[in-house]
């Protein structure tokens, strides 16, 4: 089994649904990808920018692009012209906030810089294996950043960034120094990176969390969610008994 963060977070709200979905392989109901594409489009744009050495010759044609190519991949189905300006118009908007926020904060200026990472680490006995695909990783893992391309809060979980740590911290054998939420589209630029707090307490919190998901999948244990705010977004609640 191989446990992201993603898989951590939504096992801890419900298990049975986790386990509808990857024992039972019922197919959750398809979301409208068209809510996400400007996250995606931001960080594909930071990406390709990134690996180009943060040159000037990205322009808002090279954003379009994107979008486009994303759009097709995606299957998505725009209402109509004006749905589609829209979004472009934000992404283009998005995209010179990165700009912004890159040259502000001396993004690039920094060197070593890794962008887009896939990690991934075997636990003992090789089972199971930890996995994430990280943002920004700085000078071999000492600074961690995340990207979200939104300003509300409720995506800003710091157990994201203690996961990521853990999970590079086993990788190289040291925990990171710094780990660091990058925001492009808060309003004032000052305010882009958001630093958390955080002690080895915390790795050993989540390791716990992730021994915890292991042991509670081995035991064959899926409790419905506790909390019915999970199921009002869930995708397999039409396979759902306790609904
Ligand atoms: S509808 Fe609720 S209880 Fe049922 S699987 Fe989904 S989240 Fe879990």
């Amino acid at each position: 089994m191989v446990i992201s963060w993603s898989f951590l977070r939504a096992f801890e709200k419900c298990p049975l649904q986790q386990k509808l979905i990857r024992i039972d392989k019922v197919v959750p109901e398809k979301v409208d990808e068209r809510r996400f594409i400007a996250g995606a489009v931001g960080h594909r744009f930071f990406e390709i920018w990134a690996s180009r050495g943060f040159d000037d010759q990205i322009t808002p044609k090279t954003v379009e692009r994107i979008l486009y190519i994303i759009s097709k991949r995606k299957y998505i189905v725009w209402r109509d012209k004006s749905d589609y300006e829209k979004v472009k118009e934000k992404v283009i908007k998005e995209a010179s906030m990165i700009v912004e926020t890159v040259h502000q904060h001396g993004i690039d200026k920094i060197n070593n810089i890794q962008v887009e990472k896939l990690f991934f680490k075997s636990l003992p006995g090789n089972e199971h294996s930890v996995a994430g695909k990280l943002d920004m990783v700085v000078d071999s893992g000492a600074w961690l950043l995340e990207m979200k391309m939104s300003a509300d809060p409720q995506w800003q979980n710091p157990d994201q960034l203690i996961f990521y740590g853990l999970l590079l911290g086993a990788i190289l054998r040291r925990y990171p120094e710094r780990l660091t939420f990058f925001l492009p589209v808060m309003p004032n630029v000052e305010d882009r990176l958001i630093d958390i707090e955080f002690s080895k307490n915390d790795f050993l919190a989540m390791y716990d969390r992730i021994k915890n998901l292991i042991e509670t999948w081995n035991k064959r244990d899926f409790p419905p969610a506790s909390d019915p705010e999970a199921c009002h977004f869930c995708g397999v609640k039409e396979y759902c008994i306790f609904i």
